[in-house]
C-alpha cells in the first residue's frame, strides 16, 4: 500500500516532512497547503510539490503568478492522512473544522495539547501504541530527544529510577527574525517542572522525570544536561555501547574529534552535505558521559528544526500498519540517510 499524504503548514517542520515523505517508497506526497504566495511556495513548486490553498486565497496566488493545484477541499478528498504542521493550537482547530467532518486521519505536532490525538508518539518509546490510530501527536523536539534517550536504556532492558534534566533552549529558529532573546537568559516560566517533563510522561507514563528550562540567544540547537538514576550500577562503557547501538543517536567526541560546541555539530552536518544541515539524531556529547555508581550524567544537543521528522514518517507507518516498529525505524533511517 502507498499512503497518500498531504501536509498542512509548510514552515520549519512541514517543509522538512514534505522532503522526507518524498524519499519514502511506501508514501506519496500529494500536496501541501500554503496560505501565502511567497518564496517558500516557489521553492516547493521547483521541487515538484503541488500547492493547495484556501478558496479565498486562490486569487492572491494567481496575482503573484504562482500556480496552485486546487483548494484545501480538493486536497483532502485525495489523501489518506494529513500531517498538520501549523503553529501551536491551529492543529486542534483544524481537527474540528476540517479533518473530522470528512473523516480524515491526521498527525499533529508537539505544539498541540496532548488531547488533540489518541496517542502522543515517539517511535522508539511507544510505536506499538500508535498502530491503527486515527489521530497521532508527534511530541515536540525536546520531548522527542528526552523520550529517545530514556527509551534507549529501556529497550536494552535497563530499569530507570528517575530522570532529572536541565534544558538550555534555543531562543528562536534561524528563520524567525522577530523572535529573541538577543541578549538575555529567559527563565519565565520558571516553575518546576517545566512542561517538558510532564510531556515526556504522555509518551512514557511511568517515568519519574523532572525538568527545568531556560531560553538563550542561539538558533543552533537546544542543549540538555541530563541525570539518569538507574536501578543498579552501570558502567560508562555499557552506557556508551547502548547509545552507539540505538538508532537516531550519535556520539560527538570533544577530545578525539575536537567537537567543542553545538555550532560545530551543525557545521559537521553541513559539511556532510545533509539537506539544510539537519541533525535528526540526538547529538550526545561523548566526553560528558559520566557514571557515579548508578547515576549517569550527560549532555545532548537537540536540533529542534529536524529531530521530529523521522518520527512523523514512523507515525504514518504505525497509523496504516505498514511495518513493525523496528522495520519502520530502519526504513525511515535508510531513506533519510541517517548514520545509525
Ligand atoms: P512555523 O511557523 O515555522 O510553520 C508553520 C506554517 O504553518 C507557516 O508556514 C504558517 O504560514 C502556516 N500556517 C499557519 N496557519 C495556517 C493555516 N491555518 N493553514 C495552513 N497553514 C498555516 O512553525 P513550526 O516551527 O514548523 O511549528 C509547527 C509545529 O511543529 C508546532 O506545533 C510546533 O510546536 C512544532 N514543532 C516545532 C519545532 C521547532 O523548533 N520549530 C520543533 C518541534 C515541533
Amino acid at each position: 500500500m502507498t499512503v497518500r499524504v498531504g501536509i498542512m503548514g509548510y514552515g520549519t517542520i512541514g517543509k522538512r516532512i514534505a522532503d522526507a515523505i518524498m524519499k519514502m517508497d511506501d508514501m506519496e506526497l500529494i500536496g501541501v497547503i500554503k496560505q501565502t504566495p511567497d518564496y517558500e511556495s516557489e521553492v516547493a513548486i521547483s521541487k515538484g510539490i503541488r500547492l493547495y490553498t484556501y478558496e479565498d486565497r486562490i486569487n492572491k496566488f494567481e496575482k503573484a503568478g504562482i500556480r496552485v493545484a486546487g483548494t484545501v477541499n480538493d486536497l483532502i478528498k485525495n489523501i489518506d492522512v494529513i500531517i498538520d504542521a501549523t503553529p501551536d493550537g491551529v492543529g486542534a482547530e483544524n481537527r474540528v473544522k476540517i479533518y473530522e467532518p470528512v473523516g480524515l486521519r491526521a498527525i499533529f505536532q508537539g505544539g498541540e495539547e496532548a488531547d488533540v490525538a489518541e496517542v502522543s508518539f515517539n517511535a522508539l518509546a511507544n510505536y506499538d501504541m500508535a498502530i491503527g490510530k486515527r489521530f497521532i501527536r508527534v511530541v515536540s523536539c525536546n520531548t522527542t530527544a528526552l523520550s529517545r534517550l530514556i527509551s534507549a536504556f529501556l529497550v536494552h532492558g535497563y530499569k530507570i529510577r528517575r530522570v532529572r534534566a536541565y534544558l538550555v533552549r534555543r531562543g528562536a529558529d534561524p528563520r524567525e527574525f522577530k523572535k529573541g532573546p538577543i541578549n538575555d537568559v529567559v527563565f519565565n516560566p520558571a516553575t518546576v517542572p517545566s512542561h517538558h517533563g510532564p510531556d515526556v510522561q504522555t509518551v512514557l507514563p511511568t517515568i519519574d522525570i523532572v525538568t527545568m528550562a531556560v531560553a538563550v540567544p542561539t538558533t543552533m540547537m537546544h542543549l540538555h544536561m541530563v541525570n539518569i538514576e538507574f536501578d543498579g550500577q552501570v558502567s560508562k562503557g555499557e552506557v556508551a555501547k547502548v547509545l552507539e547501538e540505538t538508532p537516531r543517536i550519535l556520539l560527538f567526541n570533544s577530545s578525539s574529534r575536537k567537537f567543542e560546541s553545538l555550532a560545530q555539530i551543525i557545521e559537521w552536518a553541513r559539511d556532510m552535505g545533509r539537506l539544510r544541515g539537519d541533525v535528526m539524531e540526538n547529538a550526545i556529547i561523548e566526553d560528558s558521559i559520566t557514571v557515579f555508581q548508578n547515576e549517569l550524567f550527560l549532555m545532548q544537543g537537540v536540533h529542534q528544526e529536524s529531530i521530529v521528522v523521522p518520527e512523523n514518517i514512523d507515525a504514518v507507518r504505525a497509523m496504516f500498519k505498514l511495518a513493525s516498529k523496528w522495520d519502520s525505524i530502519r526504513k525511515t533511517d535508510l531513506g533519510l540517510n541517517l548514520m545509525t
